[in-house]
């Protein structure tokens, strides 16, 4: 049988889209980079759906009708190479949220179509004009995490001494804690760079509003008798403040003056 006579069908007609998005087209684009996505799985394919929509929506059909067809060839369509190239870097940033930057881009750059060279058409603007961006940059200097480790282990070396119960330990604990977050809970966009200051402090330079300390405040024995106010400072016992009451009897001091010093960390301009 000769083999150039064998019956076939027609070859499929095969459709070509090639031209830019519109901008309503990209509006809808920027929208489902931004939009709240589970992961950049989710991410990737609401922004290839989009694409894929707006090209596909002149033959009456949607991504959705060709996702999974093994015949559909996304090379038969084409978007200018300014569009394709905003659109990869936008959601490469966005991505960048999950850590997942570097394979969100491969996986969008393998699933949209394909680009062509069009110089007459501009790069649109897909990050969001009147929001803030998606990060909150914390930079930490080398030194600043060692001070960090440091703060962490005086809290361990107070709980030791005197239990996780105790209020050393606890008000210490919290104003650790209430500090980290005020530096992870800073206005997106803004970027703050984190410095030694200090064997428990910390120095913080924010673009926002200057710099700021976080400083460890140590909280001085104290007498524990009650009606008498006594403090210790320098190894010596006096009036907590000028009218304070100090019974003349052995101060009973809240806590040792050498073993870990309690106290709290404190923002300061
Ligand atoms: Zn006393």
């Amino acid at each position: 049988m000769n083999p150039w006579f064998t019956p076939t069908s027609p070859p499929p007609t095969v459709t070509v889209v090639r031209r830019p998005l519109s901008d309503s087209e990209l509006d809808i684009v920027r929208a489902r980079i931004h939009e709240d996505a589970a992961g950049p799985y989710e991410l990737v394919d609401a922004v290839v759906t989009a694409v894929f929509d707006a090209l596909l929506t002149d033959q009456g059909v949607t991504y959705r009708d060709h996702r999974d067809d093994a015949l559909f060839d996304r090379n038969n369509y084409a978007i200018p190479v300014t569009q394709w190239t905003a659109i990869v870097t936008t959601v490469t940033d966005r991505a960048y949220t999950w850590g997942a930057a570097a394979s969100a881009g491969m996986n969008l750059a393998a699933l949209l179509p394909a680009s062509y060279d069009d110089p007459a058409v501009p790069t649109p603007l897909l990050t969001l004009v009147d929001t803030q961006p998606h990060l909150v940059r914390l930079d930490i200097s080398r030194d600043a995490t060692a001070t960090v480790a440091a703060c962490q282990q005086h809290l361990v070396d107070l709980a030791d001494a005197y239990g996780t119960d105790s209020d050393l330990y606890r008000v210490a604990a919290a104003s650790w804690s209430l500090q980290l977050t005020a530096l992870i809970s800073a206005p997106p966009g803004a970027h703050r760079v984190l410095h030694p200051d200090g064997p428990l402090s910390l120095y913080v330079s924010t673009d926002d509003a200057g710099h700021y300390g976080i400083v460890f405040d140590p909280l001085a024995p104290h007498c524990t008798v009650e009606g008498c106010h006594a403090v210790a400072a320098d190894g010596q016992w006096q009036p907590s403040h000028r009218d304070a009451t100090v019974i003349d009897h052995e101060h009973q001091p809240s806590h040792p003056a050498d073993g870990p010093q309690p106290g709290r960390w404190e923002a300061r301009p």
